[in-house]
Formats: structure tokens, sequence, C-alpha cells
């Protein structure tokens, strides 16, 4: 298929800014992709040429695309970059400068895109600028445009993977059916390409037949939260209560001799935790198997240590010297395959004995501390000694049949209870960036505050929540360019539903989440979290606790989750 035929669609979607006529766009387009190209065609639509577990990076900022694009369009270097300044999509500079036939095809820019991923070493940003040119070469306008906003990572759409689904669901039939098994299927196999190309070639059949593959990660199972703790007793009759440890979610994958970890965003982060990978093969039997725990800091007698000390081990370099440093324990939870059973389907005790069968714990990994009960009080005393034990909480998990692992899923069968709930009744919302205020007096020259949003599920979109602009520590502001400008956008990114009135000097395309506390939720006609006849949700005196990059934006604070916790505190 042509690249040129993949564009044009593109462009109809981003001319769009009605979700229901991008869905029917990108389906009817969907229903002609042969199924060779289905699966690419998927990973462009979001602005991907792999899957994220995949860690394929192009490595490319629009400072290295600027040469390529002069070089093709016959130009100098130095008026491509003052058009970039001006014009702050590198999408819109190319397509201005290059004008050629439009011969490529989706193949062709696929695996380009990937040579150029691959290549490394000395001489790597020369030759990547070489490869980009002779591919923008022979690119149209509009193929220019989208070549360029994809090596860049910001296609700036607005078509999110939940958008993708729900259009492959209207191409290849089934309603809303269809839509369920895709989403089951992309919760244990988070791949566009083998969901979008197992579709179109063997049906839902194809899909209901998708299971968990060791290296593969499978979208992590979380938790609901409740206003009260003995909401708990009333959703589960069998409670198995488990520390909820603060640390950094690990999936633990293992074939033959090859061990994989994964985090909660399922990037592989296998080089940063080399003790991890040497207690799982010590300590846990098995030919091949995905197990799940959390890794927390812990200080030379064995205490657990704040979420901080842990996030300090996410690095590339010095690895060995931050493992001696800043040891960790694996904690682990649950298990969703063993020796090439599938045990997502199984109940939660059932995988927690083959856990049991298979783990021999030491200070470096262990079994999360359990306790089954049917009783509140025994709930409230776990709590307390976890808590006392360092802790963020618990974990309340159903123990009754029917307690499968929910890939992806925020269901009833997880509930969290956090320390914050139980005391002065703030909640904790992970919300995400979305904008940015410029700051005044001291904080003058950077970022003063920050919108934030929270994520609607059912619209695959973004809506703000508050506000914020404290808690934050000298050091945390000046580091919020580093971490933020990379996904500046100089429109309001079209997955951000946002009022005039909230307008924020600088979007940001949402990304970057953090954990804020806040005192109330308030009706507010400025907001658009959950809003309905123009009144959304507002949070009041909202306060950073932290940033969580171990999230990603899909995985914030929903929508329904607030509408929730509004029902229960004030009805
Ligand atoms: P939250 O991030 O507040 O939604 O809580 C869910 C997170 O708690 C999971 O993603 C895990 O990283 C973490 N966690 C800590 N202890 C446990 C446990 N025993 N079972 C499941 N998740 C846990």
């Amino acid at each position: 298929m042509r690249f040129l035929e993949l564009c044009n669609v593109l462009q109809a979607i981003e001319k769009t800014s009605s979700q229901l006529a991008m869905q029917d766009a990108l389906a009817r387009f969907l229903a002609r992709a042969p199924a060779t190209d289905i699966g690419m065609v998927c990973h462009i639509i979001l602005g991907e040429i792999a899957s994220e577990f995949e860690d394929v990076n192009l490595g490319i900022a629009e400072k290295t695309l600027i040469p390529a694009i002069a070089h093709a369009a016959l130009t100098e270097e130095k008026a491509i970059a003052g058009m970039f300044k001006k014009k702050g999509d590198i999408g819109l500079v190319a397509a201005d400068r290059i004008d050629s036939k439009g011969s490529l095809s989706i193949r062709e820019v696929f695996d380009t895109l990937h040579t150029i991923a691959n290549t490394t070493g000395s001489g790597s940003q020369a030759e990547k600028t070489k490869k980009l040119e002779s591919l923008l070469r022979k690119c149209s306008p509009i193929e220019a445009r989208y070549l360029c906003r994809l090596v860049v990572g910001n296609l700036r759409l607005g078509a999110g993977t939940m958008t993708t689904l729900s259009a492959l669901a209207i191409a290849y039939g089934g309603g809303k059916d269809g839509k369920f098994d895709l989403e089951a299927a992309y919760n244990i196999c988070p791949d566009i390409g083998i969901i979008a190309e197992t579709l179109a070639r063997k049906g839902l059949k194809g899909i209901r037949n998708i299971g968990v593959v060791v290296g593969r990660p499978v979208r992590s199972m979380l938790a609901q939260r409740v206003s009260d703790i003995s909401e708990i007793t009333a959703r589960m009759k069998t409670i198995v209560c488990e520390e909820k440890y603060d640390g950094e979610r690990v999936q633990v994958h293992k074939r033959g001799e090859r061990i994989w970890l994964f985090s909660r965003r399922m990037e592989d982060i296998t080089n940063q935790y080399p003790d991890i990978v040497e207690a799982v093969r010590t300590q846990i039997r098995g030919k091949s198997f995905v197990i799940e725990g959390e890794a927390v800091a812990v200080d030379s007698k064995g205490n657990l240590l704040p979420f901080q000390h842990v996030m300090q081990r996410r690095r590339k370099h010095d690895v060995a010297a931050y493992a001696a440093k800043i040891p960790v324990c694996l904690f682990v939870f649950d298990c969703l395959s063993y020796n090439g059973n599938t045990l997502i389907g199984a109940d939660l005790l059932v995988r927690r004995k083959q856990l049991e069968k298979t783990v021999k714990e030491s200070s470096r990994l262990k079994l999360a501390k359990q306790l089954v009960t049917t009783g509140l009080s025994d709930v409230e005393e776990f709590f307390n000694v976890s808590i006392e034990h360092g802790s963020e909480g618990i974990m309340a998990k159903k123990g009754d049949p029917g307690s499968a692992y929910q890939a992806g899923t925020r269901g009833w069968n997880w509930i969290k209870w956090k320390r914050e709930y139980a005391h002065n009744l703030r909640d904790t919302f992970d919300v995400v960036i979305v904008g940015a205020y410029r700051g005044r007096g001291k904080r003058a020259g950077g970022y003063g505050a920050l919108l934030c949003a929270v994520y609607n599920e059912h619209e695959d979109r973004y809506e703000t929540l508050c506000k914020l602009g404290s808690g934050f520590t000298d050091a945390d502001l000046v580091a919020l360019p580093k971490r933020l400008d990379r996904y500046m956008s100089l429109i309001q990114p079209k997955n951000v539903v946002c009022t005039p009135a909230m307008k924020p000097d600088v979007w940001f395309s949402p990304k970057v989440v953090c954990e804020i506390v806040g005192a109330e939720l308030t009706n507010s006609p400025i907001h658009t979290a959950s809003a309905s006849d123009g009144i959304g949700l507002a949070l009041r005196f909202p306060r950073l606790m932290r940033f969580r990059n171990d999230k990603d934006a899909s995985q914030a604070t929903t929508t329904d989750e607030l509408r929730a916790m509004v029902k229960k505190r004030f009805h």
C-alpha cells in the first residue's frame, strides 16, 4: 500500500475534531488495508513504529531532521531552522519545502525507519540523516509532513489506542462485542500491530485465542479505591490482604536462560536490575513463567525505604554501583503463566499457590506478605501493621471464585486502601500534565503552575481537573522544563479538553503523570473533568506529592473514578 494513501487519511483525521468522525474515517481505511500492511498502518496511526515494550527508538530530534530536510529540499539549513522556529512544527516546515512525486510504500517507510533505529555507534547520526534525506526525496508535501512528525514522535492526530481499537472493531465487524474482545486481547498482547494483523487474517476467533506469551508484557491489572474501609467487606467475601509496597512494579518473564523485566509502562527495564535478574534466576524454579512483584528499596537491615529510593535505580549508567548503594527486594504477588500454562483466568489463591510452590525466599526476593480473612477487624489490623512496616497501605484482593487476573483493568477484584485515605480523608490522584503557566516573581523565567487532567476512558481523552502550583521543591521547579518541554505543542492537543478560562501559556501532549493530593472535589464551570452541561469537577488545594515516571497517561485517575468518589462523599 502506498504511504500517500495513509497520509491522506491522517490529514482527514487531523482536520476533524469529532471522535466519531475520526473513528469512522479510520475504520473505512483499515477495512481496505491489506493484511500485510495493516499492522504497520496501526502503529503509524499511533505515532510509533513498534510497540512500547520493543524498545525501538529512532533517537531523532527536530535538530537532526533540519539538515535532512535542507539537503532534500536543496536549501540552506539556516533557512529551515528559521522556519521551524516560526512554525514550531517540523512537519509543516517539511511540507512547505519538499515537493517530490511521492513514490513511497508503507513498507519502505517502516523498514527504513527501523534501519535508522538500529543504526548505532560513531557516525550514526550522520548515517541517520542520510537515510532520512533519501526518504524525504521521495515525498510529496503531505508525506513529508507526516513522515517528519512520525520521526520526532509527535503526530498531532489525537487518535489513541482505544480509538484505533474501536475503528478496527467497526472495520472487521463484531460491533460492541468485537470491541470488547479486541480490548481484552490488547490487554494481554499490547501490540496493536499483532492485534490488527490477527484480526484481518483470522477474525475475532483469532483474537479470542491470543494468550500470554513469555517475552511480551501483559498490561498490568489495577486496583479500585474506596472511600471507607468497610466497603471492602461489601465487595468481597474472602479478603486476601497484602501489603501495598511503595516501589516499582516489575513483571518478570523467563524462558529457559532468558529473563526480561518490564515496568508498569511495559518498558524493558532488565538492565536496571541485575540483582533482581540474579534473584529470579536462583530463587524461582520453572522453565518458563510470567510473575509480577513490586521492587522496593531496602536498607542494610531489610527495612523498607520509600519510593524515591527505588526511583534512583532508574538509570542506564552506573547500574552496578547503584545496585550496591540502593539494594532492592522484589515482593512477588502474582503469577500469570507457568511452564506454558496461562494462569490469568485462574482464581487468585490458585495463582498464589503456584508462587508458594515455586519461590525460595531470601532478603532479595520474597512473597508479598498476605493474610486471608473474612473479617474487617483483621483487615484494619493488617493495615496498621503494614503502615508501621513502611508500606503505603494495603491491597485487598478478592479471594472468592471469579478472581481472575484482569489484565489492563481497574476492576473490583483488587481494592487499594492507602495511608492518606485513612488519616485525613485527603485523596490522591494521578494526573496528567497537559499545560503550564509561566511563573511570576520567584518563579519568573520558568513554569509557575501546571494544568492537570484526568483520563476519560470512554472518549479516550484528557479532561482538566486543576491548576497545580504547590508542593514543588526548588529542584522540581528547575527540572520542569527538562521533564516537560519535549512534549510541548504549539496548539491544543486534540485529545485534551479545556475551557478558554484555563487556557495555559504552553500546551503539552498528555504524557507526564504526577501524583497529587487535594482537599475536596467541587463543581466548576472552568474545568472539564467529567463535565455535564458545561460543569466539570475541580480539585481544590491540589499539592504535588511526586512525579510518577512509572505510569503512562492512560493509567492516570479516570473520570469514572472521580464520579464514584463524588458520589460517595457528597450524597
Ligand atoms: P496505584 O498505583 O496506587 O494505583 O496502586 C497500584 C500499584 O500498587 C500497583 O501497580 C503495584 O505497583 C503496587 N503494589 C504494591 N504492592 C502490591 C501488591 N501486593 N499487589 C498488587 N500491587 C501492589
